[in-house]
């Protein structure tokens, strides 16, 4: 039984202030015992100030990031261990806009996995394909490369998350369709299965682009897809609340 999990990814948003308003305003929307997993994806400053809301609470928190060495001179990042400390349980590796705009290639995301996967934490990798790689008849060709280069260092699977993001459904406020999310959740799922065995099949697989209040159900009643990766509309604490309301079973 795979409990969904729905991710609110906040991005570059939000000052300390404004994250301390979002959180209380969260918490008191959510029971004790929700029957999804909810999460919170804050940028790096926000993370103690995140940390010390959720202590307690049923919300995990998440980073939308992390560097794949343990230490040393790499000037700007941030290492596993310094997310582990803070209670981080969710990572985030290879966001499409990691990707693009920071050159981030699937070897690069595949030690990131590995060094999340090493500590403990829960990887979430992201993969999705352009709008003219799908155009070209080439997304699950894509989205395979970027399993197989993702998860390369990984023999169990453990905690991991695969979210299937569409890049041209991100923050355009066009959806995939819901057919064709199943459609490659259901190849992911495959696919994982083929390399780690049963296990494969207890991974939890996200959808993620322009989920909003409003067609989140249609999402997250498919048979694959267990939860969503939220960007734009999670940064509403009653908006992301009512998307996690939907993915419950
Ligand atoms: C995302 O950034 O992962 C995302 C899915 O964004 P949005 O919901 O805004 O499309």
């Amino acid at each position: 039984m795979r409990v969904p999990l729905v991710a609110a990814n906040w991005k570059m948003h939000k000052t300390a202030r404004e994250a301390r308003a979002y959180l209380e305003r969260l918490l008191a929307l959510v029971p004790r015992e929700p029957k999804v997993e909810l999460a919170v994806l804050p940028s790096f400053p926000l993370l103690p100030e995140a940390a010390r809301a959720l202590r307690g609470s049923p919300v995990r928190l998440g980073a939308q990031n992390v560097h794949p060495e343990p230490a040393g001179a790499y000037t700007g990042e941030v290492s596993v261990s310094q997310l582990a400390e803070l209670g981080v349980r969710y990572v985030l590796c290879g966001h499409s806009e990691r990707r693009k705009l920071f050159g981030e290639d699937d070897g690069f995301i595949g030690r990131k996995v590995r060094a999340v996967a090493g500590a403990g934490l829960a990887p979430v990798l992201c993969v999705g394909e352009t709008l003219e790689e799908r155009k070209a008849g080439r997304a699950w060709e894509v989205v395979a490369r970027q399993l197989a280069g993702g998860l390369a260092h990984l023999d169990e699977p453990g905690a991991l998350v695969v979210a299937y993001e569409p890049v041209w459904a991100i923050g355009t406020g066009v959806p995939a369709h819901p057919a064709d999310a199943q459609e490659m959740a259901a190849r992911i799922r495959a696919w994982l299965r083929e390399r780690f065995g049963p296990p494969g099949e207890a991974v939890r697989i996200q959808y993620g682009g322009s989920v909003k209040p409003e067609n989140a159900r249609e999402f997250l009643r498919l048979p694959d897809l267990d939860g969503a990766l939220v960007g734009g509309a999670s940064l509403d604490p009653d908006a992301f609340w009512a998307i996690a309301q939907a993915a419950e079973r």
